[in-house]
């Protein structure tokens, strides 16, 4: 996976009057869901960096939120609570991250262990076809590994990995798991409609993550009118000209705009916590639509 680590165009300008700005990075995975990274390490490493504030956004799980908020206080570092659902819409899988969701919401909580129920389904199946390719992994030893919250191909490439299989993590994609390997097992089938319904009935404010990966201008637009109120303009793997195109998006058609590193800790390519960051004014924008936030 390429990580482009430069400063995003148009932010390079704000970063260098140092000091004066407030910086949010507003995507955040903690071992909660596929990040090396615990919440001490997180609120450690925010403020050597010096952010204002982060959002946690594992991948159908707010478990991690909790812990980082109360570390996140002490440290004068604000924590958003936040997720990023996966769906699936068009026939693509869809990232939808929801900010200022209330994680402590009863049905939010329901309809995630659902998720997580299905996400250890089809790691099982997923461990099952490498079989045929001469990878003897135990399904449990892979859940092991996850440690708590969620479970992903993210930990069944690293497993895969360390026990040899494959040179690198990537190659764990390229070869078996990723969208289009051998071994590859689709996940649970939310439509981006009922992740945006979902976010929204937990207080939260749907944005689409990395709309890049969605291939199609035209998609993302149609996931704003299913209800996804603003899109993720800077992220790790949106070279200069992307964000742009998606800035000028978002003020065509008045979305909101967030960004930030998505940072996995060691687990992809690097520790990247506080890379790609928005100025604070845009974590009040989140805010104001969310009306409940903070
Ligand atoms: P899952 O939600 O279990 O499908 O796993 C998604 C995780 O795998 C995310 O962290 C993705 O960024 C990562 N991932 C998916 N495809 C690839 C790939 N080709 N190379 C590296 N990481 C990938
Ligand atoms: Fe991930
Ligand atoms: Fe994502
Ligand atoms: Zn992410």
């Amino acid at each position: 996976m390429s990580t482009k680590m430069e400063a995003p165009e148009g932010l390079a300008d704000i970063r260098s009057r140092k000091g004066e700005g407030r910086y949010a990075d507003l995507h955040v995975h903690t071992i909660h869901s596929d990040s090396s990274l615990n919440p001490a390490e997180i609120i450690t490493l925010a403020r050597k960096k010096n952010l204002a504030a982060l959002a946690i956004t594992d991948h159908d799980c707010v478990d991690g939120v909790e812990e980082t908020l109360d570390l996140g206080r002490k440290a004068g570092i604000e924590v958003i609570p936040a997720i990023e659902m996966t769906a699936m819409h068009d026939g693509h899988e869809v990232h939808m991250l929801g900010y200022c969701i209330d994680h402590g919401s009863r049905q939010l909580q329901r309809e995630l262990a659902e998720i997580a129920k299905s996400r250890v389904a089809r790691i099982r199946e997923m461990v099952d076809r490498l079989r045929r390719y001469r990878i003897t992994l135990d399904a449990e030893e892979v859940l092991d590994f996850s440690g708590p919250g969620t479970v992903g191909r993210l930990h069944l490439a690293m497993l895969l990995y360390r026990k040899g299989y494959t040179r690198t993590i990537q190659e764990a994609f390229t070869r078996y798991i990723g969208d289009k390997g051998p071994c590859y097992v689709g996940k649970f089938r939310m439509t981006a409609r009922q992740a945006i319904e979902s976010i929204s009935r937990a207080g939260g404010v749907p944005v689409i993550a990395h709309p890049h990966m969605l291939h199609n201008d035209e998609r993302v637009l149609s996931l704003i009118r299913e209800g996804a109120q603003g899109i993720e303009v800077y992220h790790t793997e949106h070279a200069p000209a992307i964000s742009s195109r998606y800035r000028t998006m978002a003020t065509a058609h008045n979305l909101l705009m967030t960004g930030g590193s998505d940072c996995h800790g060691l687990g992809k390519g690097g520790v990247l916590l506080g890379t790609v960051t928005v100025p604070y004014a845009w974590v009040e924008s989140l805010k104001r639509a969310a009306g409940t936030c903070g």
